[in-house]
């Protein structure tokens, strides 16, 4: 199959570049070796838009983190997903730590990131009352915010579809070469495509993609974060997200709520071999809640509903690569983007967009199609706006999942979207049903009916995310004639 340009990886930073380029006059195809959008590093973060007071002054992840958080607010109200500018604080539990926080502070102005103040321990307190008593100073960063990183994703990704992007799933790229016509050839599991353009954002793999097309070889190191999802508390107990002094791999453990009023604490940082194993250790686990309690002296770990992993892109060289492939015509990456890569995505978007417009004389589109406004979720409505729901269509009226309260018509809107679910946890993250305490306990199998019904499919095809995650093998009676 031949595509004007042909992106690897539907993750946020594919999905944000193929948005930017689908205003564009060329046909674009998205390609994941995944069986949904979302399905590495942005669907297992601490979904934080970082303000930019870490990174190194002058390097591509300072740059592209704040100009990518200023883009957040607008972002999500145009894609309708939900972001919080609820402000952090860093902090410090010894006297020397006021050293860490101030260096900090110097490197966030640098940045040119505002507002930033060092606050006393007694400052903070005022502002998080449930902090360790025990905290000597903080620095206050109130840019800082918090979004969905997989409801975005999934909304860049739609809004590229309207605009014409193609989306192939579980088709895993083993193979690139330029021919000597100056195409991209591109050999997946399932099959073969040609390019004119080709864009890298293959997350832990772009490595590996990157190595087979260029003679400056890079490498990636995984990093694994662990983590423990808490259940909506009512009021949040931290209404910032608190972290602590970073050390010299990553940001350390984080105390945050979530755009759902979740508690999220982790995530650790491990180095591992393999780029796909999102396994959690008991270990690993144990660091989470030993770290956290220094922050949060009160953390009940009764309320824990769920516990993942996921694994950041670390290349050696410690920045993001973002640009042209040397030596590879007609090649563009977005290599080694770990943390800050949520909040810089819309930034790497519309930077690679610039260079590839320039560089290969794309025209923009006569037309491009605005995001399809999404409706407010029934469980953010009012109770009168939830009975005209109701009334309007009675499928609202059908509460499938009764922990997170959603409805079926969500459910089966959220597989009609343009890039819409297929599996039962592309429907959990798009809508939450099965987010909430029982994790899906009471509602998998309703989700299962209304998978099968919408896709057209025997409920034994259904899986929990693709591959061979079959949920049922199939029915009792059949199985109790083959007895008989
Ligand atoms: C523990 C953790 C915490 C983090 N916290 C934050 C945070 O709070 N804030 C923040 O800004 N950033 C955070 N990040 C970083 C952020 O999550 C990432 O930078 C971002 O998600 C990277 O997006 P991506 O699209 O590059 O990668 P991914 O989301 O991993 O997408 C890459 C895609 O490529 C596909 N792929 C790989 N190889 C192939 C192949 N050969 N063929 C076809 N498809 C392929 C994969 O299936 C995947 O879908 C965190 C990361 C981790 C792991």
């Amino acid at each position: 199959m031949y595509t004007d340009i042909l992106i690897i990886g539907a993750g946020v930073i594919g999905c944000a570049v193929a948005r930017e380029l689908s205003a564009y006059e060329a046909s674009i195809t998205v390609l994941d070796r995944a069986c949904d959008v979302s399905e590495g590093a942005s669907k297992a973060n601490t979904g934080l838009v970082h303000a930019g007071f870490d990174a190194e002054p002058g390097s591509m992840k300072a740059k592209t983190n704040v100009r990518g958080a200023a883009m957040f607010q607008d972002l999500c109200e145009e894609l309708g997903v939900p972001y919080v500018q609820n402000g952090a604080l860093v902090v410090g539990f010894e006297e020397e730590d006021r050293f860490v926080l101030e260096g900090l502070l110097k490197r966030g102005e640098e940045n040119k990131v505002e507002g930033l103040k060092i606050l006393s321990g007694k400052e903070a307190l005022k502002l998080e009352p449930n902090l360790n008593p025990n905290i000597s100073y903080a620095l206050s960063i109130p840019s800082a915010g918090i979004t969905s990183p997989y409801e975005l994703t999934f909304a860049l990704a739609d809004h590229a579809a309207v605009n014409g992007v193609s989306f192939q799933f579980n088709q895993e790229v083993k193979n690139l070469n330029l021919d000597e016509d100056g195409l991209w050839r591109v050999t997946t599991n399932q099959g073969e495509f040609t390019a004119k353009i080709l864009i890298n954002c293959a997350g832990e793999q772009s490595a590996v993609l990157h190595n087979m097309i260029s003679a400056e070889p890079l490498h990636i190191i995984h990093r694994r974060g662990q983590y423990y999802l808490l259940d909506r508390i009512q009021p949040v107990p931290f209404e910032r997200t608190v972290f602590q002094c970073p050390t010299k791999m990553g940001k350390g453990v984080v105390v945050s709520r979530t755009v759902h009023n979740n508690m999220i604490i982790g995530p650790t940082a491990e180095d591992i071999e393999d780029g796909q194993d999102t396994s959690t250790t008991a270990e690993g686990l144990k660091t989470v809640v030993e770290k956290s309690c220094l922050t949060w002296p009160g953390l009940a770990l009764r309320s824990t509903i769920s516990n993942f992993s996921g694994i950041r892109a670390h290349e050696k060289g410690g920045d993001f690569i973002i640009g042209e492939v040397n030596g590879a015509k007609g090649a563009y990456e977005a290599v080694g983007i770990e943390s800050p890569g949520l909040s810089a995505a819309p930034a790497i978007g519309e930077m690679l967009r610039g260079l590839i417009v320039k560089k290969e004389g794309l025209q923009k589109k006569a037309s491009f199609v605005p995001p399809i406004k999404r409706p407010k979720p029934f469980n953010e409505m009012t109770v009168e706006e939830q009975a005209k729901a109701v009334e309007e269509n009675p499928l609202h009226g059908h509460i499938v999942c009764r922990c997170e309260v959603v409805t079926e018509e969500e459910i089966r809107q959220a597989i009609r979207r343009p890039v819409g679910a297929t599996t039962l946890d592309g429907v959990k993250r798009r809508v939450r049903a099965g987010m909430g305490r029982c994790q899906g306990g009471f509602c998998s199998p309703k989700v299962i009916d209304i998978l099968s019904e919408e896709l057209n499919l025997p409920k034994t095809e259904i899986t929990k995310s693709g591959g061979q995650s079959y949920l049922l093998t199939g029915n009792i009676t059949d199985a109790l004639k083959g007895e008989e």
